[in-house]
């Protein structure tokens, strides 16, 4: 029933889309980088509706009737993948649950594919179904958005997020007519829950392990201890938000899929290291959420492709705080750079310390921003400057890729990205420069392809601009 109500419309609409998706394409730049594997012997890389066919040697292999195109100059890497945000709530000039809408969300959606970003995971405060009916409509109609992915929110009955968030997400919940938040508060409830979620294929539950200073009960071990185990034995995913280290000890124990903030501010230490090594569990580091917000970023050229003038001149109310007189460089560019750089010397030494050996030991470290948790943490924006901080604190810039490509992709469940290879979708993006030399070449995009279909970056930023 659900294959015949997928297929038909595609069937309808591949007259409109032949040109652009049904023909061998061979694109040949300067390097390819696979999300695992770089090539840059001038090969090829062949696709072929949607999906990359293989990579191809030379140009002898390459099968006659393939449209062949030269992109001199050019990096390819497969697109990005933020494993943590939260869709609805940020608008392009304002933030809540006013701005929780279809249109909107396809916004968010469209923002992230013109930063080059596939898929995003929308972390526990969305209607499932609405999100799931949103991927579905985008894969039926083809839409150029990003691909979004939802979670059951659950924690103690009434809280979880942060109070703030928390008001807001109960606001769409009224709205709606739906449940967001799943109450957790005695182990009834978990069969309940089980029950509610795990119809859903593929289905992610996040918990929050928070007492918020004091003004929230934080969700109990033994509780979450017995949803994790029933959770994974219903083929169910659970991810945690945590907030100090001896959480994370006790979260990683009863099996929780992965950390949604690294909270590397306390030693991570050897003996759980490596056990998240050992259990794959990920860690997603979140630096970029407080560095960020004490940053002039209305003067990035790269946000001011997606937002209004109203609200970049909102934003130039924040100040950055700056310690050394040199930073006031003419160009923006360098004064943004500039201040991220300084931001990130003077993080707290542990912090890198521990960044460097989770790494050193392991531990799968996967690109999360948090984006829209919070007024104009911005989408697919923050994660280009999180993959800076990445660099910054001692990862290689493949290890930065793979850590928002494959690897994110293979965390959340997605075998069918994240990685340039025979059979899996052809979503990348057209660099001018080589992100394995510098890691902010991923911030200067030429194109973005999504399942072999280029985007239309110019028409979404002037939609977005509302210019
Ligand atoms: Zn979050």
């Amino acid at each position: 029933m659900r294959i015949t109500h997928l297929w038909l419309p595609v069937f309808m609409l591949l007259p409109a889309l032949a040109n652009a998706q049904s023909a061998l394409m061979a694109l040949q730049p300067d390097r390819i980088f696979s999300g695992e594997k770089l090539y840059e012997s001038g090969e090829w890389l062949l696709i072929k509706e949607g999906y990359v066919v293989e990579i191809v040697q030379t140009e002898a292999e390459l099968p006659p009737e393939a449209e062949q195109r030269q992109l001199k100059g050019k990096t390819i890497i497969p697109a990005l993948i933020d494993a943590h945000a939260h869709l609805g709530y940020q608008s392009v000039d304002s933030w809540g649950a006013q701005n929780y809408n279809d249109a909107n969300l396809r916004d968010n959606l469209s923002q992230y594919a013109y930063y080059g970003f596939s898929t995003v995971f929308s972390a526990g405060s969305d209607p499932v179904a609405l999100i799931d009916e949103l991927r579905a409509t985008i894969d039926v109609e083809s839409l150029s958005l990003a691909t979004p992915l939802a979670a059951y929110g659950v924690a103690p009955k009434g809280f979880g997020p942060n109070n703030t968030f928390l008001n807001e997400i109960r606001s769409v919940e009224a709205e709606q007519g739906t449940k967001i938040l799943f109450g957790l508060d005695q182990p009834s409830d978990i069969q309940t829950l089980i029950k509610a979620v795990e119809p859903k294929r593929g289905a992610i539950i996040k918990i929050w392990v928070d007492d918020r200073a004091g003004t929230q009960p934080k969700l109990a071990q033994p509780l979450y201890t017995e949803l994790v185990d029933q959770a994974i034995k219903n083929g169910i995913k659970v991810v945690a938000h945590q907030q100090d280290s001896d959480d994370t000890a006790r979260l990683a124990k009863a099996g929780v899929a992965g950390f949604l903030h690294g909270r590397f501010e306390d030693e991570i230490g050897e003996e759980l290291s490596l056990s998240l090594a050992e259990s794959n569990t990920f860690v997603i580091p979140n630096l970029g959420l407080s560095l960020l917000r004490n940053m002039t970023i209305a003067e990035d050229p790269l946000l001011i492709e997606t937002l209004p003038a109203a609200t970049l001149s909102r934003l130039e109310s924040r100040i950055f705080p700056t310690t050394d007189n040199t930073m006031t460089a003419s160009n923006s560019y360098d004064s943004i750079q500039g201040q991220l750089d300084q931001l990130i010397s003077n993080l707290d030494p542990s912090i890198r310390r521990s960044f460097v050996s989770a790494i050193a030991r392991g531990v799968p470290i996967i690109l999360g921003t948090d984006a829209g948790a919070l007024p104009d943490h911005f989408f697919g924006y923050s994660g280009h400057k999180e993959l800076e901080i990445f660099v910054a604190l001692g990862m290689s810039p493949e290890q930065a890729i793979e850590a928002a490509t494959y690897k994110a992709a293979s965390q959340l469940g997605l075998n069918d990205r994240g990685l340039l290879e025979k059979g899996r979708r052809a979503d990348f993006l057209l660099l001018n420069s080589s992100p394995l030399i510098n890691i902010r070449a991923t911030q200067d995009i030429h194109a973005v392809f999504l399942l072999g279909k280029e985007l239309d970056r110019n028409a979404i930023s002037r939609r977005l601009k509302q210019d």
